[in-house]
């Protein structure tokens, strides 16, 4: 019975093994479905799909895409005041003449100033970090732009600096070892607030989520 069973594990796998390694289109295509794989939230799969939905609307999507990424190859920077990704170095946020330029907000990731953005609830500036401390995986204090950060506020000009980091363990040693060397300045340190989400029913939140929302409640 353990044979029988190990045999039809090793015939699967040999045709699964097999199915894999088998082409299905030119090398050209095989490579535009093996590198659109490699992009979030797109699995081998998806790949396929949206290679083959690619190569359908040629003239339509895929000659725009592929100029279009030909462009951001070519222009695309990251700002060496902020570490934010931009066709220009300063960004223009940085730049932009309308931004209040005595608030920073610090976030881990562009991804994560890309959403304060699009809440559009303040006009300031921002600082990307480029991750979140973890000295298990090797990401010290020098791996991130914290130095820059430093260097920006001991340049003057900022009132408070947003810790806009992500409730996570690593997200929070971050902003406390920010608070650390930033506590020279005459700066307002300030974090984002942990609670009840717009439209959340306590009853469906966690315990830890639940407490914090009470220690930072607010006068109604
Ligand atoms: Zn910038």
């Amino acid at each position: 019975m353990a044979l029988r069973h190990y045999s039809l594990l090793t015939i699967r796998s040999s045709f699964y093994t097999a199915s894999m390694s088998k082409r299905i289109a030119g090398p050209e295509i095989e490579r535009l479905i093996q590198l659109l794989a490699k992009v979030p939230g797109l699995g081998p799969r998806s790949a396929r799909r949206a290679a083959l939905h690619l190569i359908k609307k040629k003239e339509q999507l895929l000659a725009p895409l592929a100029a279009a990424m030909g462009e951001a190859v070519d222009k695309v920077r990251v700002c060496s005041t902020c570490g934010n990704v931009d066709t220009s170095d300063p960004c223009m946020i940085c730049t932009d003449p309308r931004r209040d330029p005595t608030t920073i907000i610090v976030v881990e990731d562009v991804s994560d100033l890309w959403a304060l953005e699009r809440a559009g609830a303040m006009n300031a500036r921002f600082h990307v970090l480029g991750g979140t401390l973890s000295p298990l995986d090797g990401v010290g204090p020098d791996q991130l732009t914290i130095k820059q950060l430093v260097t920006r506020i001991a340049e003057g000009g900022v009132s408070e600096v947003i810790l806009a980091v992500n409730a996570t363990v690593e997200g929070q040693t971050t902003a406390h070892y920010l608070t650390d060397q930033l506590s020279g300045f005459d700066v307002k340190i300030t974090r984002l607030a942990h609670g009840v989400p717009v439209g959340g029913e306590l009853d469906y939140l966690d315990e830890g989520t639940l407490s914090a929302a009470l220690k930072s409640r607010t006068v109604f």
